[in-house]
This record gives C-alpha cells, structure tokens and sequence, in this order.
C-alpha cells in the first residue's frame, strides 16, 4: 500500500510525527519514505510493507497529511501502474528536458567514443538537427578482453565542453561500475556543469543488483536500464524497480532486442512489440534502441533500411525515446561501426521518425475518442 501525502509536507510538522507515530503503532507494518524534492515542490510517498491486506483504504485515507492512499497490486511497486486510482507521474524532467510516456526524444551518437573529433561532428549535426540528446559510450562492456573498452574517465571532459557548446542537454553513458559514476560527477564538476548525463545500464548488466542498488542510491542522474537480453520482460522490469526502491524513479526502459538465432538475420530478436505492455505495466518511459536490435545497415526493397523500419514500429506503438548508433564514419569505428548511420541520414531519420509519431498520435486520439464515446 502506497500513502501519497499532501505536496510539500514538512517532516517537521506535527501532522507528520502524528502519522508516523500511526504507522508506527500498525502490527505487523513496516514502511518506507521516499522524498523527492524538485524545485517547486517536494513529493512525499510512503510504502507500507507487510500485513496492508488487514488495512483498509478508508482507514488509511483518514491520517493527517494523507492525499491519496493507493493499494498495490502489481509486482513493480514503486515503478508500476497499479490498478486502484493510481495517478502517479509517468514522466520526470532533468536538466531542462522533460522524460514521460507522453513525450518522444531521440538520443542520437556514438556508441564508442573515439575522438574528440568525432564527438564535435556529432554534436554539430545534432545542434543543427535541434537535438538535445545524445549517446556517447566512454565505458564499454566488450565480449573479448582484447576489444577496445572506451577511453573511459580520460574523454569526459572533451565530451561534456563539446555537448556545452553545442547545446547538448543530455548524454546517455553506460556505467558498469561504482567508479565511473564518481568520474562523470568530477568531470561534470571540473567542466562546469556544461551538461547533464543519464546513467545507461547495459543488458550484460541488467541483473548486477549491486550495482543496480548503487545507481538507484543517488537521485542525481537518471537512469536508461536495458532489458536483459536473455531474461525474461518481468525480471527486467524487476530490475528496474531495483533502482527505483532505492530511491531513484527517473528510470527509462530501454527494449534492445533479445539474443537467439530466431532473430536472424538481425543481430538480436527485435522485441519493440513489448513498448504498451511495458507502459500499461509501469509508468515509465519506454526507449527502444534499434541499433543493437538490429545490429546492421541492411536495407530492404523499398529503401529503407531495416533500422528505420523497426524503429517506425517502435515510434508508432508509443515508444518515448529513441537511442540509435551514428558515426562519422562508420568504416572507422572502433566499436559497432557496421550498425551505425551516417551524419547524412540524420536528417532523414529524425523526419521518419516524426512521421511515425504523428501516426501514433493520431492513432492515440482516435482510441481515446472511441473510448469517450
Ligand atoms: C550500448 O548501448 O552501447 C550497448 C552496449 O547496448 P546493450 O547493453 O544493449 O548491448
Ligand atoms: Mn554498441
């Protein structure tokens, strides 16, 4: 059972000692409080643990500071969508840029980065493009020990002042340890804050629970989570609400495809038809990544290439973000080079993926039209 309290409540009121002192005195109930303070106001949830089928909601609803009692039904209970009157936020802003199941951003880039060069064309293209998002890959997880890993701590600072100059907002870096989190927070510092970095959990990843618990901690950065590539969808949502129980709710999952040999000749079994069942089962925004789905620049008859096509699938069932390879120059990439698109298909990427967004949202409107009706 979740008690949503009244916006701004101040743990030093008397209200507040009254109702946990209530809470306090409930057999067999345990509870947590999780605070999250924005700039205008500070949201206050606490989750009741135990025995809350002996509750009732009308009970519940009484206590001081009480807005809203919500009964959870669902596996993810802090990150998911529960049946009884749950109106929890699905959507969160960082540095300016505002994340929801409502909304669409593309995050555009490398996946390895290789040069400061590189970095720059992307980062101008994007600007050029209106772009606020990107992808720069600074720590690799590699199959073989002998592959390239990722400049790591060492291409921060030329990454962050480029993404400054050129109105970056938001940078998706995977993480797969504890340290890479402190080097992005000093080399955010060192460069002056010159833009914000969403932690991207990779899906060699997705079930490190300590490390899953590490990044849920800090409420700095939001978090990209991976759907594990040979789990199944609930143990990568219960992944997800690792983070989330930690503390963290600025989560985004991220479809990636799945690993079998049913998916070929695609390098991982596109799975972006699980875009609504992720948004009518959480309340988080859903990315799909086509890159590492589809892993090639095979294009079909019609002239289009097969990432452009999955990723109009994903578009136009829902999907809130998109993370895709580019580069440069792709013959010269040290990681992923033969799935990543040129500078020169930006622009027709971003116009077919505006295409398949206003299908969905035309599709959206009638369904909710039909619905009223
Ligand atoms: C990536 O996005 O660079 C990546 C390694 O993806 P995944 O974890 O999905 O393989
Ligand atoms: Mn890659």
């Amino acid at each position: 059972m979740i008690l949503v309290l009244e916006p701004n409540t101040n743990p030093e009121s008397p209200e507040y000692r009254v109702l946990v002192g209530q809470l306090e005195r409930l057999p067999g109930i345990q509870f947590r409080v999780h605070r999250e303070v924005g700039s205008e106001v500070t949201l206050t949830e606490i989750y009741l643990i135990g025995n809350t089928g002996a509750l009732t909601l009308d009970q519940m609803q009484v206590l001081p500071s009480v807005a809203k009692v919500v009964r959870v039904s669902e596996a993810y209970r802090v990150l998911g969508r529960h049946k009884q009157g749950d109106d929890r936020p699905s959507s969160f802003d960082y540095n300016g840029v505002h994340f929801g199941q409502d909304s669409l951003h593309v995050c555009a880039g490398l996946c390895a980065v290789d040069s400061a060069e590189s970095v720059e064309a992307m980062m101008k293209a994007l600007a050029e493009h209106g772009q606020v998002c990107t992808r720069m890959g600074a720590y690799k997880p590699r199959t073989s020990p002998y592959a390239f890993q990722g400049f790591g701590a060492k291409c921060l600072p030329y990454v962050f002042e480029l993404a400054g100059k050129y109105g970056i907002k938001v940078i998706a870096m995977e993480v797969t340890h504890e340290s890479h989190v402190d080097e992005i927070r000093d080399a955010l510092a060192k460069t002056g804050n010159p833009t914000g970095v969403m932690l991207q959990i990779g899906t060699r990843n997705t079930q490190n629970f300590e490390l899953l618990k590490l990044v849920g901690r800090q409420q700095e950065f939001p978090v990209l989570i991976k759907r594990g590539f040979g789990i199944t969808l609930d143990e990568s949502l219960n992944a997800a609400e690792y983070l989330a129980t930690e503390g963290n709710r600025k989560v985004i999952f991220c479809l990636r495809g799945m690993k079998t040999n049913m998916g070929d000749p695609h390098r991982n079994f596109v799975d972006f038809a699980h875009v609504p069942a992720v948004k009518r089962l959480t309340r988080m925004p859903v990315c799909i990544d086509p890159s590492h789905s589809v892993g090639t620049r095979a294009d079909a008859p019609d002239g289009l290439l097969d990432i452009f096509h999955v990723v109009a699938q994903g578009v136009i069932a829902g999907a809130n973000m998109v993370l895709v390879d580019f580069h440069p120059n792709p013959a010269k990439a040290l990681v992923d080079g033969p799935q990543a698109l040129l500078l020169s298909e930006l622009g027709p990427f971003l116009d077919d993926v505006a295409l398949a967004r206003e299908a969905y949202l035309r599709r959206a409107a009638r369904a909710k039209a039909a619905q009223a009706a």
